[in-house]
């Protein structure tokens, strides 16, 4: 498949001009196939390798969808690790700059609790995190989903493997049935069926090789 430009599909044209600012021109494979399906509202299952672009993939996605009249938190990402959840963060933000007025808010285990309970206060668009910490905010009730329009489970085999499935799930349960949910993983054990068939409604799959 040829590598199609950024400026085929619909994006706003902020997004477009910082995209092209940060030099990303074409879409990569995951993001080619991944984006459509996205800003369609469907759900997505997508595999892809790692260094594939699949932070973009999903990041464009939250960014075009993004109301920032409203400081409820309509994303969230999880992911395995703290380290994976700042640079997600890192490249949303990357993304952003040129749309005023996005906060991506970053909530991790191994973090002290109260500043991220004063940064919730002053609500956040985007959330990332990691399971434990996430469910910890929600069961403190520092942190709402009742207005989360997309989940996003990154390196969903790797949240797997590290024991996040019941947290994963309990998350799951506080958002509401009609948002929409984008799974990507590296790898698909059986597992991630399970996980996937649970929380996705008539998911779209997309498979793609490494970015070379
Ligand atoms: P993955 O999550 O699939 O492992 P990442 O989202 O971390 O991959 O992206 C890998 C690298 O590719 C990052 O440095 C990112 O900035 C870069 N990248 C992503 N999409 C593009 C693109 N369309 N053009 C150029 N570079 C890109
Ligand atoms: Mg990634």
């Amino acid at each position: 498949m040829s590598q199609q430009p950024f400026d085929r599909i619909n994006l706003k044209p902020e997004l477009l001009e910082n995209l092209a600012s940060l030099d990303y021109i074409s879409m990569t494979p995951v993001q080619q196939e991944s984006l459509p399906v996205i800003l369609a509202g469907k759900d997505l299952i997508a595999q892809g390798k790692t260094g594939s672009g699949k932070t973009a993939a999903f990041g464009l996605g939250l960014l075009q969808q993004l109301d920032n009249t409203s400081f409820q938190v309509q994303s969230l990402v999880l992911c395995p690790t703290r380290e994976l959840a700042d640079q997600v963060a890192q490249e949303l933000r990357r993304l952003a700059r040129q749309i005023s007025n996005v906060k991506v808010l970053t909530l991790c285990g191994g973090m002290p609790l109260g500043p991220q309970i004063g940064s919730l206060e002053h609500g956040a668009h985007i959330v990332v995190g990691t399971p434990g910490r996430i469910e910890e905010h929600l069961r403190k009730g520092t942190l709402r989903l009742g207005r989360l329009r997309t989940l996003v489970l990154d390196e969903a085999d790797r949240m797997l493997e590290m024991g996040f499935q019941e947290a994963v799930d309990a998350i799951v349960a506080a958002t509401p049935s009609s948002r929409q949910s984008l799974l990507f993983s590296a790898t698909y054990p059986k597992a991630i069926e399970a996980i996937a068939g649970r929380i996705l409604r008539q998911p779209v799959r997309v498979q793609v090789e490494a970015l070379h």
